[in-house]
């Protein structure tokens, strides 16, 4: 990254800066507030009360009650308790279960899917269309006698295209199924009343909303058949044991009150967003937006840039001080092309030269501006050495 310039951040995807309220109702719990939630004494009840605090906000926010959610180490882990938690739960009773979920679920989802379906568990995969929609009458089409749970994330972390989640909730009261969302990027932007959507089970992060890492939460419908997947003292109702992450579950339940007051910035955003992607889009030619352009999260880009290897790209970004993405982070490593993208119908190759820029809370106009500047005589250079001009 070139010295002494401010980084120009797009990649909110990935992960957010924590905001300054939040950090400050934070560190008392890292200082002075140090005692255990599980002590009876009043050093540890007060850290108690502070993790009541936190676990109202969030049942505020999803409108449920504060019981009826558990706290874990990471969205991650509250997709795979949503997972294996339900479907060990079914189990007990002796069944064969059957799951539906979507191809272009996050890995959290995913891979937990795949590990049960090693053990014999069904698991069907729903296709989605060009734009990253699984169908509603597909899904119906895909539920059996033994479906237990379907799986569906509420909006795409590389492409952000939004599921009809409320739509798939009504559908499923119909029958007696689980429902379960991964809503991690939806949080800033989309209505999360878990009651309007008709979810049985919701997920949620720290990390995406401006708050801390290392912590999740799973809404866990009142009635539902779940079993720990970790076990131990009986913390979070005895669905989660271990010592509670108390700054991380403060800084979690500050940054959904923060989210709430700020609703009223998403429409600048979509705008700043619209403008980078109308920009890329004039300026660059053989350029296509991957995703939905109407059921999209404000803050999402995604393209294909054809002759410009992705990785390429975000390197050469590094160099101007831009951070980006080629998918998501997760698989960044790795250099298997995307299965979003690859279920979106696009081939290897586009897959490979694909690139996600995400916008956030601290975007501005300026920085959308140098993108616009640096980016297309990045793509030229790289075109030239791929020998596509
Ligand atoms: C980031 C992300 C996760 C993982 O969240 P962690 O808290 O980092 O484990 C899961 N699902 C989606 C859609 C995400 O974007």
């Amino acid at each position: 990254m070139a010295k002494n310039k401010k980084i120009i951040y797009l990649d909110y995807a990935a992960t957010t800066p924590i905001d300054s309220k939040v950090l400050k109702e934070i560190l008392p719990y890292l200082k002075q507030e140090y005692g255990n939630p599980s002590s009876i004494y009043n050093y540890g009840q007060k850290a108690q009360e502070a993790i009541d605090k936190a676990r109202g906000n969030v049942g505020d926010f999803l409108n449920c009650s504060p019981s009826e959610i558990i706290f874990t180490g990471s969205a991650t882990e509250a997709n795979n308790l949503a997972i294996f938690g339900t479907v060990r739960a079914w189990q007990k009773r002796g069944k064969k279960p059957h799951i539906i979920i979507s191809q272009i679920e996050h890995h959290a989802v995913l891979e937990p899917c795949k590990t049960l379906e090693k053990e014999g568990v069904e698991v069907s995969y729903l296709p989605v269309n060009k734009e990253g929609l699984i169908s509603v009458s597909d899904l119906k089409g895909a539920i059996k006698e033994n479906t237990v749970l379907v799986s569906i994330m509420y909006a795409n972390n590389e492409i952000g295209t939004i599921q009809p989640i409320a739509e798939i909730g009504k559908l499923l009261k119909k029958f007696k199924i689980l429902f379960h969302t991964d809503a991690v990027q939806a949080v800033n932007y989309l209505n999360c009343d878990v009651q309007k959507l008709g979810v049985d089970l919701f997920t949620i992060s720290g990390h995406k909303i401006y708050g801390p890492k290392g912590i999740g939460a799973l809404y866990v419908k009142k009635g539902t058949e779940i079993l720990p997947i970790i076990y131990g003292g009986g913390q979070e109702e005895g669905i989660r044991s271990g010592t509670e992450n108390v700054a991380g579950i403060v800084g979690l339940g500050a940054a959904l009150v923060e989210v709430k007051l700020r609703q009223a910035e998403v429409k600048d955003l979509e705008k700043l967003r619209n403008e980078l992607i109308d920009g890329i889009l004039k300026n660059i030619p053989d350029v296509k937006l991957n995703g939905s352009q109407e059921h999209r999260l404000p803050n999402n880009t995604n393209f294909t840039v054809r002759g410009a290897e992705g990785e390429s790209m975000v390197i050469a970004l590094d160099g101007e001080g831009i951070a980006a993405s080629t998918g998501s982070a997760c698989s960044s490593r790795s250099l298997e092309p995307s299965h979003v993208l690859l279920a979106l119908g696009l081939s290897k190759e586009e897959a490979h030269c694909s690139l996600r820029l995400t916008l956030g809370r601290y975007t501005t106009e300026d920085e959308i501006n140098q993108v616009l500047k640096v980016l297309p005589s990045i793509v030229n250079r790289l075109r030239q050495i791929s020998g596509i001009k």
